[in-house]
């Protein structure tokens, strides 16, 4: 039988930074709306937990391998990883853009990419989606593994897009990151917290019992709102 969760501290994977949802602040602390809700949740159905900013593809490939007991990291569900991941129910909504330099006029849509490069991140909803569209519109993959690297790619200009979330990217514009989106957001999974199929059942109804709790009281919403809201 599993030690009784009480006693245990759950290891959870995340990325190392994807602002608004993780990234480190001033004194270097973990913070974002992943933070802080599974702090939240952590509190609310009295569990432990450390957290493991990996990166991304390192921190799904840690879950698939049993090395963190969960992830959460602005991690889409998908058919295809609900495969090899079970999930919370969805916490927040998400979808791919283009985003280019802010000062870049040219390209504004899929068929200007033609002959170009376009920068994306290892194991993401954007990388796949870049994949799928490239050969129809005729630009080449650049993959990185953070999403900071992305962005300097098309910032000095060795690609001329990349492919993000759009919450991602236009919490950036936001802070002034030196890139604009130029896209609709396309259609894509929302986030939501994972678990190695089959296992740590008790942790996934924690996290789902905690996050109802979380919008049931309005913590939910405090906390989107320190990020993202109108005074954030
Ligand atoms: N939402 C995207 C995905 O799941 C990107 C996640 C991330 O880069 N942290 O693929």
């Amino acid at each position: 039988a599993a030690e009784p969760a009480s006693g245990k501290t759950y290891q959870i994977g995340t990325d190392v930074t994807f602002a608004p949802f993780e990234f480190q602040d001033a004194n270097g602390n973990f913070v974002g709306i992943d933070m802080d809700l599974m702090e939240a949740i952590a509190k609310d159905q009295n569990f432990k937990f450390e957290i493991k900013p990996l990166g991304f593809n390192a921190a799904v490939q840690a879950l698939e391998s049993r090395q963190v007991d969960g992830v959460i990291a602005g991690m889409s569900i998908t058919d295809e990883r609900k495969q090899k991941f079970d999930f919370s129910e969805p916490y927040s909504k998400s979808g791919v853009v283009m985003a280019v330099r802010e000062d870049q006029t040219e390209v504004k849509e899929y068929g200007d990419l033609k002959g170009k490069k376009v920068a994306v991140k290892t194991g993401t909803e954007g990388y796949t989606f870049a994949q799928s569209i490239a050969s129809k519109y005729g630009f080449s993959i650049v993959p990185f593994d953070e999403s900071i690297q992305m962005y300097d790619d098309v910032k000095t200009g060795n690609s001329i897009a990349c492919f993000d979330d759009f919450p991602v990217l236009a919490y950036g514009m936001k802070q002034k990151n030196g890139l604009k989106i130029v896209t609709k957001m396309e259609e894509g999974g929302s986030y939501g917290f994972a678990v190695s199929k089959g296992q740590n059942k008790e942790l996934l109804e924690k996290f789902n019992a905690g996050l109802a709790n979380l919008h049931a009281n309005g913590e939910y919403e405090r906390i989107t709102d320190k990020y993202i809201g109108v005074n954030a």
